[in-house]
């Protein structure tokens, strides 16, 4: 720390993001990227005339890209906010509707950026734990009086909360925005889009690292009234108004538009996620109930920590969380057909190796 930094940030303990490892070739299972590359369509948008285009500044409404999502999702371009990443949307959200009477409020065990938000802004964060079997229990919820974040499917969990529950914090927090971030529904979970219309305090958080293949190209999205929409411009225009760049307008609507290429991918990961669970069960391992692109496992006879080396030592890459509650399990990207193939051969040879089955 140099002796210039604000001591309003001394404190804060930034997010760690899952190893990106340099060193050597690893199967990439930490991170809930996707296994396969952009739609064709993403490649084929990103041509040279578009490349000499990048010394002018990108559109700062990203209109090509808010009206293909509009179009997917059947609403008016006027609900829909873009990203530098659902990570920016996150942070405008906590700036714009959170201060010192209405405070943030999620579960204990979620998305690890939601706290460090709160810090880096000075918000009270009210964390609520999951009940014993890791899910979240929706009464904790209602009439909260505070602005709620919930990710749905819950990360790292992977566990999805139905329809109804949403609809009953939706509906018991009037006052409050209930923000929920659907980086994984794409691959089983429920969408609250149906109830977009109905609630004024929805705000619908969503992703293209995930389900679309571009988590490189820092892509999020929120779907909400036209009010809430006004708002993140506000922030968004205060800080930095030329938030995706040309390349990432260009990428997103591509993708956006190539709903087969989509389709065909998030059948895949579901496939997978199928045969995995039933590969490792057959080992011993028990697993929360996943509706999401990654799995989280745990094994009587081996502790998270262990398994998460022995598979990097053979060079698969897993995350493992060292929290209480959740340090047994580890959570598993679910990757393509080859990928989780060869974890299950290397974890059936971690067990063959300790003698353990
Ligand atoms: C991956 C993830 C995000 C961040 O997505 P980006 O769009 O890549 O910033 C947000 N929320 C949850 C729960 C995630 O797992």
């Amino acid at each position: 720390m140099s002796r210039f930094l604000s001591k309003r940030f001394a404190a804060i303990e930034p997010y760690v993001p899952g190893e990106q490892p340099k060193e050597r070739q690893y199967i990439k299972l930490n991170t809930n990227e996707s296994p396969f590359p952009p739609s064709p369509q993403v490649v084929a948008a990103i041509n040279e005339q578009e490349l000499n285009k990048l010394h002018v500044y990108p559109d700062p409404q990203a209109s090509l890209l808010t009206e293909a999502i509009a179009a997917f999702y059947g609403v008016e371009k006027k609900q829909i906010f873009v990203g530098n990443g659902s990570d920016e949307i996150l942070a405008f959200s906590f700036m714009a509707f959170c201060d010192e009477e209405k405070r943030a409020c999620f579960p204990d065990i979620t998305y690890g950026f939601y706290p460090v938000y709160a810090d880096l802004l000075s918000i009270e964060a009210l964390q609520i734990p999951l009940k014993e079997d890791l899910s979240i229990d929706v009464a904790d919820y209602l009439n909260c009086g505070h602005n709620i974040f919930i990710a749905n499917p819950n990360a790292p969990t992977g566990i999805g909360l139905p329809l109804e529950q949403i609809e009953a914090i939706l509906k018991t927090n009037p006052d409050q925005l209930v923000f929920i971030d659907e980086a994984y529904a794409d691959f089983g979970g429920q969408s609250c889009l149906p109830l977009l219309s109905r609630y004024d305090n929805l705000l619908l958080c969503a992703t293209f690292s995930k389900s679309r293949s571009l988590a490189g190209a820092r892509i999020g999205f929120a779907l909400a009234s036209p009010q809430i929409i006004e708002d993140l411009n506000k922030i968004k225009f205060s800080f930095n108004p030329y938030n995706l760049n040309r390349l990432s307008i260009l990428a997103g609507a591509a993708a956006m538009a190539d709903e087969n290429y989509f389709q065909d991918c998030r059948r895949q990961i579901m496939g997978n996620r199928q045969k995995t669970i039933a590969g490792l069960q057959a080992l011993g391992f028990t697993m929360t109930d996943s509706c999401a692109n990654f799995i989280f496992v745990k094994h009587e006879k081996l502790s998270g920590q262990d398994y998460y080396l022995r598979l990097k030592q053979k060079g698969i890459l897993v995350r493992h969380f060292q929290k209480p509650r959740i340090s047994d399990y580890v959570r598993i990207t679910i990757g393509s057909d080859r990928e989780m193939a060869e974890l299950l051969r290397q974890t059936a040879a971690i067990f063959d190796e300790g003698g353990l089955r």
